[in-house]
């Protein structure tokens, strides 16, 4: 689980959808392997590059097995019809070092960034993201290209997975209508950023979409019912009471 404070989370967490246009993030995505000089290939490349590679299947197949939340996302992409196979849709990969994940609509397999992602929490914060991603393009079928659709399921990522752990850190010293207020700015700046980084918007169509999508895409709590309060129990309560909502019979 993160252990670390969600504004850091949030300004280091970047990511993006793999799809043709974020491709440059991923160099070796569609088969093309990093260049290299045949200096770096021989002595330090591949060598750190497998450890690397190792390290992070590790750490991802540690987070799938302790983690209550992602187990939950696991069963309700299950029951959704679109289960995980770890070797089939996860892949440990270097990446541009601005980002640590992403989801390749296309191939239907998250990215986990082994050379940026290298801490357990910023693996689980990149499965937990992604896996949102994919969740809503199983049961929605969401045209990556279309840009309402891909705010509303980067609204829904933000919503669910990272500025929900940032409310209860104001808790206490702030108006549960502030609150509200600064969860909700929460949710658009990390939406656009990621949004941003694979489209070329300018801030007027920005805010268009925003206005659009974001009540409808904010209110959408699938699969988790709840958003989630960082220090709480709801992470547990959430996987406890996921038959109610319809999720882990399968
Ligand atoms: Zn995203």
């Amino acid at each position: 689980m993160s252990e670390e404070s969600n504004e850091n989370t949030e300004k280091k967490y970047t990511e993006t959808l793999g799809d043709p246009t974020g491709i440059e993030f991923f160099p070796e995505r569609r088969g093309d392997k990093i260049a290299r000089g045949w200096f770096r290939t021989l002595f330090v490349g591949e060598g750190r590059d497998n450890l690397q590679k190792l390290k992070c299947e590790r750490q991802v197949h540690n987070v799938i097995s302790e983690s209550p939340l992602i187990k939950l996302m696991m069963d309700a992409l299950k029951t959704t019809g679109c289960a995980i196979d770890l070797n089939r849709h996860i892949s440990c990969e270097p990446c541009s070092k601005v980002v640590t994940g992403g989801y390749d609509a296309e191939m239907n397999q998250i990215v986990v960034c082994q050379n940026t992602a290298t801490s357990k929490s910023a693996v689980h914060g990149a499965l937990a993201h992604e896996m949102v991603h994919m969740f809503d393009f199983c049961r929605a079928h969401v045209d990556f290209k279309n840009v309402d659709h891909l705010l509303c399921t980067e609204i829904r990522a933000a919503n669910l997975m990272h500025c929900s752990f940032m409310s209860a850190l104001v808790m206490g010293t702030a108006s549960l209508i502030r609150i509200k207020k600064q969860h909700q700015e929460c949710v658009k700046r990390k939406a656009l950023a990621s949004v941003m980084a694979v489209r070329d918007l300018s801030p007027e169509e920005a805010k268009a979409a925003m206005d659009r999508v974001f009540t409808k895409c904010y209110n959408d709590l699938e699969p988790l019912g709840r958003r989630l309060r960082r220090n709480s129990e709801d992470i547990h309560r959430v996987y406890r009471e996921r038959y109610l909502n319809g999720y882990g019979y399968s």
